[in-house]
């Protein structure tokens, strides 16, 4: 890999000169190859996919500085962002990484409630961004139903027809659109900023233990979305939900709605790669059914 056309990136972003004097893979990604890139003084962690998708990398990269600007909780330092002819990258702060710990996981909880707490006068986000490596989309929604039926389930079973996943899918898809109102029965949810891609993948604690997160696919919505992500796969602490309950209690309801926010998930794991997702989506929406009353 010929380091050359990113260096200067770096060097016109940061204002310092920057030449590689090491480069070694990091494992771990689901979706890019990863490298950290040694200088003289300063390490980068650089992210690389085919140069047609730069619009993925802008997009993080703005939501980077987003979730930075609020300064309720550390994110890598977004440095640049780009193409060169083969390539696109995205350029970050290196972070290394440490021991998480009951204090830390605390520290994650309140933080993160902090961070739902930034708040805009609409639903969704100023541009579209990613979620693994489908499209997200995000226009701006008024009401929260009509974004979250839409933009997010309503996308996601277009595009499950497209690939096939037809009739009883689709029939239930349609039938919970239809009926998300009752699922929402004394709670009005509030556009707050959130990650939206919050799996235990995506956040980690840093050298001196606070919490970190990144790889956001960030828009303004329900902050129960992120909760309810973090449950999805497991790898959060009951330390983490204490804390975030102590700082913003969540509503009773939901503990059914987040069946509805990982529904979202799921579908784009279906669309992504098949199998027992189709089994894993029907259940949950049947779930969802049991509870319009
Ligand atoms: P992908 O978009 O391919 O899923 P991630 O952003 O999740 O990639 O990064 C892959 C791995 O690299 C993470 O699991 C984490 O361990 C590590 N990583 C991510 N960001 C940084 C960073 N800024 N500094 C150091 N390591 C990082």
């Amino acid at each position: 890999m010929n380091w050359q056309i990113i260096s200067e990136h770096i060097a016109a972003a940061t204002g310092q000169a920057f030449t590689v004097m090491s480069s070694q893979v990091v494992s771990g990604g689901d979706i890019n190859s990863a490298y950290r890139l040694k200088g003289h003084d300063e390490t980068y962690f650089v992210k690389l996919n085919r140069a047609d998708l730069a619009a993925m990398f802008e997009a993080e990269f703005e939501g980077l500085k987003e979730l930075a600007s609020t300064q309720a909780l550390r994110v890598p330092a977004a440095i640049t962002a780009g193409s060169t002819a083969n390539h696109a990258f995205l350029v970050l702060e290196n972070i290394e990484f440490g021991p998480s710990s009951k204090a830390s996981e605390r520290l994650l909880g309140q933080q993160l409630a902090s961070l739902h707490a930034v708040k805009q006068p609409y639903f969704g986000w100023h541009r579209d961004n990613t979620i693994g490596s489908t499209r997200q989309p995000n226009g701006q929604y008024s009401d929260w139903l009509g974004f979250w039926r839409e933009q997010r389930l309503g996308f996601q079973l277009k595009l499950a027809a497209s690939n096939g996943y037809g009739e009883r899918l689709q029939a239930s898809g349609e039938r919970l659109l239809g009926d998300l109102d009752a699922l929402f029965g004394g709670y009005a949810p509030e556009p707050s900023l959130i990650h939206g891609d919050l799996w235990a993948g995506n956040a980690a604690v840093d050298r001196q233990g606070l919490p970190v997160i990144f790889d956001p696919a960030c828009y303004y919505g329900d902050r129960e979305a992120d909760l309810a992500m973090t449950e999805l796969f497991g790898g959060f602490g009951r330390d983490f939900y204490a804390a975030y309950q102590e700082a913003w209690p969540l509503h009773e309801g939901y503990s059914v709605r987040k069946t509805l926010y990982n529904l979202y998930h799921i579908l784009n794991h279906l669309n992504l790669f098949g199998g027992g997702y189709l089994r894993q989506a029907e259940s949950m929406m049947a779930m969802l059914q049991a509870e319009v009353k």
